[in-house]
Protein backbone atom coordinates (compact mmCIF):
# COMPACT_ATOMS: atom_id res chain seq x y z
CA UNK A 1 0.00 0.00 0.00
CA UNK A 2 1.09 3.25 -0.59
CA UNK A 3 1.29 5.33 2.27
CA UNK A 4 -0.06 9.35 1.41
CA UNK A 5 1.25 12.33 3.20
CA UNK A 6 -1.04 12.04 6.55
CA UNK A 7 0.31 8.49 7.23
CA UNK A 8 4.24 9.54 6.62
CA UNK A 9 3.68 12.97 8.47
CA UNK A 10 1.99 11.12 11.44
CA UNK A 11 4.54 8.56 11.70
CA UNK A 12 7.54 11.49 11.33
CA UNK A 13 5.47 12.87 14.26
CA UNK A 14 5.53 9.65 16.08
CA UNK A 15 9.77 9.99 15.89
CA UNK A 16 9.97 13.62 16.81
CA UNK A 17 7.61 13.23 19.83
CA UNK A 18 10.24 10.32 21.37
CA UNK A 19 12.99 12.76 21.14
CA UNK A 20 11.57 16.14 22.31
CA UNK A 21 9.51 17.18 25.96
CA UNK A 22 5.59 17.89 25.07
CA UNK A 23 5.50 21.06 25.53
CA UNK A 24 8.23 21.87 22.34
CA UNK A 25 6.68 19.48 20.85
CA UNK A 26 3.01 21.17 21.01
CA UNK A 27 4.31 24.14 20.42
CA UNK A 28 6.10 23.82 17.00
CA UNK A 29 4.83 20.61 16.00
CA UNK A 30 1.08 20.01 15.93
CA UNK A 31 0.31 23.14 14.09
CA UNK A 32 2.18 21.93 11.12
CA UNK A 33 -0.41 20.35 8.83
CA UNK A 34 0.84 18.10 5.85
CA UNK A 35 -0.07 19.14 2.27
CA UNK A 36 1.27 16.47 0.12
CA UNK A 37 3.37 13.61 -0.86
CA UNK A 38 5.08 13.78 -4.47
CA UNK A 39 8.44 12.19 -5.95
CA UNK A 40 9.60 11.61 -2.56
CA UNK A 41 8.79 15.22 -1.48
CA UNK A 42 6.60 15.65 1.92
CA UNK A 43 5.15 19.19 1.74
CA UNK A 44 3.84 20.57 5.19
CA UNK A 45 2.57 24.05 5.61
CA UNK A 46 3.36 26.22 8.87
CA UNK A 47 1.79 29.20 10.22
CA UNK A 48 4.59 31.80 9.29
CA UNK A 49 8.16 32.39 8.13
CA UNK A 50 9.00 32.91 11.85
CA UNK A 51 8.05 29.47 12.71
CA UNK A 52 9.59 27.76 9.50
CA UNK A 53 13.00 28.94 10.91
CA UNK A 54 12.39 28.32 14.43
CA UNK A 55 12.01 24.72 13.25
CA UNK A 56 15.00 24.93 10.93
CA UNK A 57 16.64 26.18 13.36
CA UNK A 58 16.31 23.86 16.64
CA UNK A 59 14.92 20.46 14.65
CA UNK A 60 16.31 20.68 11.21
CA UNK A 61 18.16 17.18 12.07
CA UNK A 62 15.34 15.97 13.81
CA UNK A 63 13.47 16.35 10.83
CA UNK A 64 15.67 15.39 8.35
CA UNK A 65 15.90 11.90 10.35
CA UNK A 66 12.14 11.36 10.52
CA UNK A 67 12.19 12.30 6.52
CA UNK A 68 14.69 9.56 5.71
CA UNK A 69 13.31 6.80 8.05
CA UNK A 70 9.74 7.14 6.78
CA UNK A 71 10.50 8.29 2.75
CA UNK A 72 14.12 6.83 2.07
CA UNK A 73 17.22 8.33 1.54
CA UNK A 74 15.98 10.70 -0.87
CA UNK A 75 13.18 12.24 0.69
CA UNK A 76 12.63 15.81 1.09
CA UNK A 77 10.87 17.87 3.36
CA UNK A 78 9.08 21.35 1.69
CA UNK A 79 7.45 23.93 3.61
CA UNK A 80 4.48 26.13 2.47
CA UNK A 81 4.40 29.24 4.60
CA UNK A 82 0.66 30.95 5.20
CA UNK A 83 0.73 34.26 5.11
CA UNK A 84 -1.66 37.25 6.73
CA UNK A 85 -3.50 37.37 3.45
CA UNK A 86 -5.02 33.96 3.87
CA UNK A 87 -2.49 32.90 0.92
CA UNK A 88 0.16 30.65 1.13
CA UNK A 89 3.87 30.54 -0.46
CA UNK A 90 6.37 27.85 -0.57
CA UNK A 91 9.73 28.10 0.68
CA UNK A 92 12.12 25.44 0.26
CA UNK A 93 14.23 24.06 2.69
CA UNK A 94 18.07 22.72 3.45
CA UNK A 95 17.55 19.00 2.32
CA UNK A 96 18.67 19.86 -0.51
CA UNK A 97 17.06 23.23 -1.06
CA UNK A 98 14.26 23.47 -3.68
CA UNK A 99 12.14 26.81 -3.88
CA UNK A 100 8.24 26.19 -4.52
CA UNK A 101 7.31 28.66 -6.12
CA UNK A 102 3.50 27.79 -6.61
CA UNK A 103 0.71 29.73 -4.83
CA UNK A 104 -2.08 28.38 -3.43
CA UNK A 105 -5.02 30.42 -1.78
CA UNK A 106 -6.21 28.65 1.21
CA UNK A 107 -9.32 28.63 2.56
CA UNK A 108 -10.06 31.34 4.94
CA UNK A 109 -7.94 31.46 8.36
CA UNK A 110 -8.22 33.94 9.75
CA UNK A 111 -5.73 33.66 12.52
CA UNK A 112 -2.22 32.37 11.11
CA UNK A 113 -1.31 29.94 14.32
CA UNK A 114 -4.71 28.43 14.15
CA UNK A 115 -4.90 25.77 11.40
CA UNK A 116 -8.20 24.25 10.98
CA UNK A 117 -8.52 20.58 12.29
CA UNK A 118 -6.41 21.26 15.08
CA UNK A 119 -6.67 22.92 18.20
CA UNK A 120 -5.62 26.04 19.25
CA UNK A 121 -2.00 25.30 20.84
CA UNK A 122 -0.46 27.69 23.04
CA UNK A 123 2.99 28.86 22.72
CA UNK A 124 5.59 27.80 25.24
CA UNK A 125 5.53 30.94 27.42
CA UNK A 126 9.28 30.78 28.74
CA UNK A 127 8.04 31.74 32.01
CA UNK A 128 9.43 30.26 35.26
CA UNK A 129 6.63 27.79 37.18
CA UNK A 130 8.35 28.79 40.56
CA UNK A 131 7.95 32.51 40.09
CA UNK A 132 3.93 32.70 41.48
CA UNK A 133 1.78 34.70 43.85
CA UNK A 134 1.94 31.81 45.83
CA UNK A 135 5.97 32.14 46.53
CA UNK A 136 5.56 36.26 46.51
CA UNK A 137 6.00 37.41 49.80
CA UNK A 138 3.97 40.84 49.93
CA UNK A 139 4.92 43.43 52.10
CA UNK A 140 4.28 47.50 52.59
CA UNK A 141 7.38 47.75 49.86
CA UNK A 142 5.56 45.68 46.94
CA UNK A 143 1.62 46.22 47.98
CA UNK A 144 1.11 48.21 45.31
CA UNK A 145 2.78 46.49 42.36
CA UNK A 146 1.35 43.65 43.63
CA UNK A 147 -2.10 44.52 43.65
CA UNK A 148 -2.06 45.38 39.98
CA UNK A 149 -0.82 41.92 39.18
CA UNK A 150 -3.27 40.66 40.65
CA UNK A 151 -5.94 42.75 38.87
CA UNK A 152 -4.73 42.37 36.11
CA UNK A 153 -4.58 38.11 36.20
CA UNK A 154 -7.75 38.65 36.78
CA UNK A 155 -8.92 40.57 33.32
CA UNK A 156 -5.69 40.87 31.22
CA UNK A 157 -6.20 44.06 28.92
CA UNK A 158 -9.11 44.83 30.46
CA UNK A 159 -8.09 47.28 33.01
CA UNK A 160 -6.61 50.68 33.52
CA UNK A 161 -3.23 49.42 33.96
CA UNK A 162 -1.57 48.89 30.58
CA UNK A 163 1.39 48.86 29.81
CA UNK A 164 2.33 47.39 33.66
CA UNK A 165 5.88 48.97 34.82
CA UNK A 166 7.37 47.36 38.03
CA UNK A 167 10.89 48.97 38.29
CA UNK A 168 13.22 48.84 41.01
CA UNK A 169 16.78 47.89 42.17
CA UNK A 170 17.96 44.60 41.21
CA UNK A 171 17.17 41.56 43.41
CA UNK A 172 14.20 43.09 44.45
CA UNK A 173 11.66 40.79 42.73
CA UNK A 174 10.84 42.62 39.15
CA UNK A 175 11.27 39.16 37.06
CA UNK A 176 9.63 37.05 39.82
CA UNK A 177 6.79 39.33 39.69
CA UNK A 178 5.85 40.11 36.71
CA UNK A 179 6.15 36.45 35.70
CA UNK A 180 3.80 35.55 38.71
CA UNK A 181 1.15 37.61 36.83
CA UNK A 182 2.22 35.62 33.43
CA UNK A 183 1.63 32.57 35.30
CA UNK A 184 -1.67 33.00 36.71
CA UNK A 185 -3.02 34.25 33.54
CA UNK A 186 -1.65 30.73 32.35
CA UNK A 187 -3.52 28.93 34.70
CA UNK A 188 -6.72 30.82 35.06
CA UNK A 189 -6.89 31.85 31.45
CA UNK A 190 -6.60 29.01 28.77
CA UNK A 191 -7.26 30.67 25.60
CA UNK A 192 -4.60 33.17 26.05
CA UNK A 193 -1.43 33.47 24.24
CA UNK A 194 1.40 34.40 27.39
CA UNK A 195 5.09 35.04 26.19
CA UNK A 196 8.00 36.28 28.75
CA UNK A 197 11.21 37.31 27.02
CA UNK A 198 13.93 39.66 28.11
CA UNK A 199 14.89 42.96 26.39
CA UNK A 200 18.04 40.74 25.39
CA UNK A 201 16.70 38.17 23.58
CA UNK A 202 13.92 40.02 21.89
CA UNK A 203 16.70 42.46 20.97
CA UNK A 204 18.48 39.38 19.55
CA UNK A 205 15.43 38.24 17.81
CA UNK A 206 15.23 41.66 16.05
CA UNK A 207 18.46 41.67 14.79
CA UNK A 208 17.99 37.90 13.30
CA UNK A 209 14.95 39.16 11.70
CA UNK A 210 16.33 41.68 10.37
CA UNK A 211 19.36 40.05 8.74
CA UNK A 212 16.73 37.05 7.65
CA UNK A 213 14.79 39.56 5.57
CA UNK A 214 11.82 38.53 8.04
CA UNK A 215 11.05 41.12 10.13
CA UNK A 216 7.12 41.05 9.29
CA UNK A 217 6.87 37.57 10.48
CA UNK A 218 8.72 38.51 13.53
CA UNK A 219 5.99 41.34 14.20
CA UNK A 220 3.19 38.78 13.10
CA UNK A 221 3.92 37.02 15.52
CA UNK A 222 4.64 38.75 18.17
CA UNK A 223 0.75 40.36 17.36
CA UNK A 224 -0.73 37.01 18.16
CA UNK A 225 0.53 37.26 21.95
CA UNK A 226 -2.79 38.45 24.26
CA UNK A 227 -0.28 39.24 27.31
CA UNK A 228 3.58 40.22 26.43
CA UNK A 229 6.10 40.21 29.25
CA UNK A 230 9.15 41.99 28.39
CA UNK A 231 12.01 42.24 31.67
CA UNK A 232 14.69 44.30 31.90
CA UNK A 233 14.09 47.59 29.22
CA UNK A 234 16.65 49.65 30.49
CA UNK A 235 18.18 47.46 27.89
CA UNK A 236 16.94 49.16 24.85
CA UNK A 237 19.08 51.97 25.58
CA UNK A 238 20.81 53.01 22.15
CA UNK A 239 19.20 50.68 20.27
CA UNK A 240 16.96 52.17 17.78
CA UNK A 241 16.14 50.02 15.85
CA UNK A 242 15.14 47.42 18.62
CA UNK A 243 12.85 50.42 19.98
CA UNK A 244 11.36 51.22 16.94
CA UNK A 245 10.24 47.33 16.59
CA UNK A 246 8.99 46.98 20.00
CA UNK A 247 7.32 50.67 19.30
CA UNK A 248 5.45 49.03 16.51
CA UNK A 249 4.37 45.83 18.48
CA UNK A 250 3.88 47.87 21.09
CA UNK A 251 1.06 50.03 19.60
CA UNK A 252 -0.15 47.39 17.67
CA UNK A 253 -0.70 45.31 20.81
CA UNK A 254 -2.02 48.04 22.61
CA UNK A 255 -4.87 48.83 20.07
CA UNK A 256 -6.19 45.59 20.16
CA UNK A 257 -6.40 45.45 24.15
CA UNK A 258 -3.53 42.84 24.63
CA UNK A 259 -1.75 43.39 27.90
CA UNK A 260 1.85 44.73 28.36
CA UNK A 261 4.19 43.78 30.99
CA UNK A 262 7.46 45.43 31.19
CA UNK A 263 10.01 46.06 33.91
CA UNK A 264 12.92 48.39 34.40
CA UNK A 265 15.97 49.03 37.07
CA UNK A 266 14.50 52.62 36.73
CA UNK A 267 11.74 54.66 36.25
CA UNK A 268 10.30 55.13 32.61
CA UNK A 269 11.46 58.89 32.85
CA UNK A 270 15.16 58.47 33.84
CA UNK A 271 15.72 55.89 30.95
CA UNK A 272 18.23 57.05 29.00
CA UNK A 273 18.81 56.57 25.38
CA UNK A 274 15.25 55.77 24.80
CA UNK A 275 12.99 57.50 22.44
CA UNK A 276 10.45 59.94 24.02
CA UNK A 277 8.09 58.69 22.02
CA UNK A 278 8.25 55.13 23.51
CA UNK A 279 8.77 56.64 27.32
CA UNK A 280 5.31 58.63 26.27
CA UNK A 281 3.43 55.43 26.03
CA UNK A 282 4.95 53.87 28.52
CA UNK A 283 3.15 56.14 30.76
CA UNK A 284 0.19 55.21 29.38
CA UNK A 285 -0.70 52.86 31.73
CA UNK A 286 0.59 52.07 35.46
CA UNK A 287 4.57 52.71 36.56
CA UNK A 288 4.95 50.99 40.17
CA UNK A 289 7.76 50.59 41.87
CA UNK A 290 9.34 47.52 44.23
CA UNK A 291 10.97 48.71 47.19
CA UNK A 292 13.50 47.34 49.83
CA UNK A 293 11.66 45.15 52.04
CA UNK A 294 11.54 46.03 55.84
CA UNK A 295 13.00 43.99 58.42
CA UNK A 296 9.61 41.94 58.85
CA UNK A 297 8.97 41.13 55.48
CA UNK A 298 12.78 40.54 54.60
CA UNK A 299 11.99 37.60 57.57
CA UNK A 300 9.14 36.11 55.88
CA UNK A 301 10.76 36.11 52.56
CA UNK A 302 13.65 34.15 54.44
CA UNK A 303 10.93 32.04 56.44
CA UNK A 304 9.64 30.96 52.86
CA UNK A 305 12.63 30.08 51.16
CA UNK A 306 13.50 27.53 53.98
CA UNK A 307 10.30 26.25 54.18
CA UNK A 308 11.02 25.67 50.63
CA UNK A 309 14.53 24.11 51.33
CA UNK A 310 12.82 21.99 53.86
CA UNK A 311 15.67 23.98 56.75
CA UNK A 312 15.10 25.12 60.11
CA UNK A 313 16.90 28.02 62.08
CA UNK A 314 17.03 29.37 64.90
CA UNK A 315 15.40 32.82 65.27
CA UNK A 316 18.89 34.80 66.42
CA UNK A 317 20.48 33.03 62.88
CA UNK A 318 17.59 34.43 61.00
CA UNK A 319 17.30 37.69 62.83
CA UNK A 320 21.33 38.36 62.14
CA UNK A 321 20.70 37.27 58.10
CA UNK A 322 17.82 39.96 58.03
CA UNK A 323 19.56 42.50 59.36
CA UNK A 324 22.95 42.00 57.63
CA UNK A 325 21.24 41.75 54.31
CA UNK A 326 19.13 44.63 53.59
CA UNK A 327 18.79 45.43 49.71
CA UNK A 328 18.54 42.10 47.99
CA UNK A 329 16.48 39.41 48.12
CA UNK A 330 18.98 37.29 45.85
CA UNK A 331 21.09 37.56 48.45
CA UNK A 332 18.97 36.17 51.01
CA UNK A 333 18.22 33.43 48.50
CA UNK A 334 22.20 33.06 48.10
CA UNK A 335 22.70 32.61 52.01
CA UNK A 336 20.01 29.73 51.99
CA UNK A 337 21.15 28.01 49.63
CA UNK A 338 24.71 28.28 50.82
CA UNK A 339 23.94 27.49 54.32
CA UNK A 340 21.60 24.27 52.97
CA UNK A 341 25.04 23.37 50.77
CA UNK A 342 27.13 23.66 53.75
CA UNK A 343 25.29 21.48 56.01
CA UNK A 344 24.18 18.85 53.78
CA UNK A 345 27.49 18.35 52.31
CA UNK A 346 30.09 19.32 54.71
CA UNK A 347 28.04 17.87 57.53
CA UNK A 348 28.57 20.97 59.31
CA UNK A 349 25.37 22.10 61.25
CA UNK A 350 24.52 25.46 61.31
CA UNK A 351 25.32 27.81 63.50
CA UNK A 352 25.93 31.91 63.95
CA UNK A 353 29.41 31.43 63.03
CA UNK A 354 29.00 29.56 59.77
CA UNK A 355 25.87 31.81 58.85
CA UNK A 356 28.67 34.53 59.56
CA UNK A 357 31.11 32.83 56.98
CA UNK A 358 28.79 32.32 54.82
CA UNK A 359 27.39 35.73 54.68
CA UNK A 360 30.90 37.26 54.44
CA UNK A 361 30.40 35.96 51.02
CA UNK A 362 27.73 38.12 49.98
CA UNK A 363 27.69 41.11 51.80
CA UNK A 364 31.94 42.42 51.59
CA UNK A 365 31.12 45.22 54.60
CA UNK A 366 29.45 42.91 56.66
CA UNK A 367 31.62 42.95 59.44
CA UNK A 368 33.04 46.33 59.59
CA UNK A 369 30.81 48.12 61.38
CA UNK A 370 30.02 51.63 59.39
CA UNK A 371 30.28 54.32 62.29
CA UNK A 372 28.90 57.85 61.68
CA UNK A 373 32.64 59.41 61.83
CA UNK A 374 33.15 57.74 58.97
CA UNK A 375 30.10 58.92 57.25
CA UNK A 376 30.93 62.46 58.16
CA UNK A 377 34.59 62.09 57.00
CA UNK A 378 33.47 60.71 53.66
CA UNK A 379 30.65 63.41 53.19
CA UNK A 380 32.60 66.19 54.38
CA UNK A 381 35.57 65.25 51.57
CA UNK A 382 33.11 64.72 49.12
CA UNK A 383 31.13 68.55 49.44
CA UNK A 384 35.31 69.74 50.37
CA UNK A 385 33.55 71.43 53.73
CA UNK A 386 35.53 70.07 57.39
CA UNK A 387 34.06 67.84 59.12
CA UNK A 388 33.20 70.69 62.02
CA UNK A 389 31.20 72.26 60.18
CA UNK A 390 28.92 69.56 59.93
CA UNK A 391 28.07 70.13 63.45
CA UNK A 392 28.16 73.90 63.78
CA UNK A 393 25.36 76.08 63.71
CA UNK A 394 25.71 77.38 59.98
CA UNK A 395 22.82 77.59 57.77
CA UNK A 396 24.59 78.21 54.44
CA UNK A 397 23.52 75.91 51.91
CA UNK A 398 25.96 73.82 51.26
CA UNK A 399 26.42 72.44 54.94
CA UNK A 400 23.10 72.11 55.69
CA UNK A 401 22.98 69.72 52.53
CA UNK A 402 26.00 68.09 53.85
CA UNK A 403 25.09 67.87 56.93
CA UNK A 404 21.29 66.26 56.21
CA UNK A 405 22.79 63.69 53.64
CA UNK A 406 25.60 62.71 56.63
CA UNK A 407 22.17 62.22 59.05
CA UNK A 408 20.51 60.06 56.22
CA UNK A 409 23.54 57.90 55.66
CA UNK A 410 23.34 57.38 59.42
CA UNK A 411 20.61 56.57 59.73
CA UNK A 412 20.41 53.95 56.86
CA UNK A 413 23.42 52.28 57.24
CA UNK A 414 24.52 52.56 60.74
CA UNK A 415 22.27 50.85 63.66
CA UNK A 416 22.31 54.32 65.41
CA UNK A 417 19.18 55.55 67.18
CA UNK A 418 17.61 59.12 66.12
CA UNK A 419 19.00 60.39 69.47
CA UNK A 420 22.31 59.37 68.76
CA UNK A 421 22.69 60.92 65.30
CA UNK A 422 21.39 63.90 66.27
CA UNK A 423 24.19 64.05 69.23
CA UNK A 424 26.79 63.53 66.60
CA UNK A 425 25.81 66.58 64.34
CA UNK A 426 25.95 69.10 67.43
CA UNK A 427 23.28 68.06 69.52
CA UNK A 428 20.63 68.02 67.48
CA UNK A 429 17.21 66.61 68.49
CA UNK A 430 15.63 64.25 66.94
CA UNK A 431 12.74 65.69 64.82
CA UNK A 432 15.65 67.76 63.21
CA UNK A 433 16.99 64.69 62.13
CA UNK A 434 13.38 63.14 61.02
CA UNK A 435 13.15 66.16 58.87
CA UNK A 436 16.75 66.03 57.41
CA UNK A 437 15.85 62.16 56.25
CA UNK A 438 12.99 63.48 54.80
CA UNK A 439 14.24 65.79 52.69
CA UNK A 440 16.75 63.88 51.26
CA UNK A 441 14.41 60.94 50.55
CA UNK A 442 12.46 63.78 48.97
CA UNK A 443 15.26 65.24 46.83
CA UNK A 444 16.05 61.61 45.71
CA UNK A 445 12.60 60.80 44.33
CA UNK A 446 12.74 63.58 42.78
CA UNK A 447 16.07 64.96 41.51
CA UNK A 448 18.08 61.93 39.44
CA UNK A 449 20.94 63.40 39.70
CA UNK A 450 21.12 63.80 43.32
CA UNK A 451 20.40 60.60 43.68
CA UNK A 452 23.17 59.19 41.35
CA UNK A 453 25.19 61.89 43.59
CA UNK A 454 24.41 60.02 46.67
CA UNK A 455 24.79 56.34 45.48
CA UNK A 456 28.36 57.10 45.03
CA UNK A 457 28.80 57.92 48.32
CA UNK A 458 27.29 55.00 49.23
CA UNK A 459 29.18 52.70 47.27
CA UNK A 460 32.43 55.07 48.94
CA UNK A 461 31.17 54.61 52.24
CA UNK A 462 30.78 51.24 51.92
CA UNK A 463 34.35 50.28 49.99
CA UNK A 464 35.79 52.46 52.18
CA UNK A 465 35.42 50.32 54.95
CA UNK A 466 36.10 47.44 53.23
CA UNK A 467 39.81 48.51 53.20
CA UNK A 468 39.77 50.31 56.55
P1 LIG B 1 15.01 41.40 39.97
O1 LIG B 1 14.39 40.91 38.71
O2 LIG B 1 14.31 42.61 40.51
O3 LIG B 1 16.48 41.57 39.92
P2 LIG B 1 14.22 38.80 40.92
O4 LIG B 1 12.78 38.79 40.56
O5 LIG B 1 15.14 38.03 40.08
O6 LIG B 1 14.75 40.30 41.07
O7 LIG B 1 14.32 38.33 42.45
C1 LIG B 1 15.50 37.82 43.01
C2 LIG B 1 15.17 36.61 43.84
O8 LIG B 1 14.50 37.04 45.01
C3 LIG B 1 14.25 35.66 43.12
O9 LIG B 1 14.69 34.35 43.29
C4 LIG B 1 12.90 35.85 43.77
O10 LIG B 1 12.19 34.64 43.88
C5 LIG B 1 13.26 36.39 45.14
N1 LIG B 1 12.25 37.35 45.59
C6 LIG B 1 12.18 38.66 45.27
N2 LIG B 1 11.15 39.26 45.88
C7 LIG B 1 10.52 38.30 46.59
C8 LIG B 1 9.37 38.28 47.43
N3 LIG B 1 8.64 39.38 47.68
N4 LIG B 1 9.03 37.10 47.99
C9 LIG B 1 9.75 35.99 47.76
N5 LIG B 1 10.84 35.94 47.00
C10 LIG B 1 11.23 37.07 46.41
MG1 LIG C 1 15.27 40.51 36.85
Amino acid sequence: MVKDHTIIWKECLNIVRKSIDNQPYKTWFEPIKPVKLENEVLTIQVPNKFFYEWLEEHYVSLLKKAIRQEIGHNGRLEYQIMVDNHKKIGVGNSLPKIINKEEIVSTSIPNPFVIPGIKKVRIDAHLNPNYTFDQFVQGECNRFPVSAGVAIAKKPGGTAFNPLIVYGDVGLGKTHLIQAIGNKILSDHAEKQVLYVTTEKFTNQVIQAIKSNSVNDFMNFYQMIDILIIDDIQFLANRPKTQEIFFNIFNQLHQAGKQIILSSDRPPKDLQDVEARLISRFKWGLVADLRTPDFETRIKILNKKLENENLVLSDEIKEYICTHIKNNIREIEGVVISLVAQSSLNRRSIDIKLVKEVIRQFVSHVDQEISVENIKILVAKHFDISVDKLGAKTRLREVVMARQLSMYLAKNYTNNSLKVIGDSFGGRDHSTVIHSLKTIQDLMDTDTLFKDKVNQIVKKVKTNLVSV
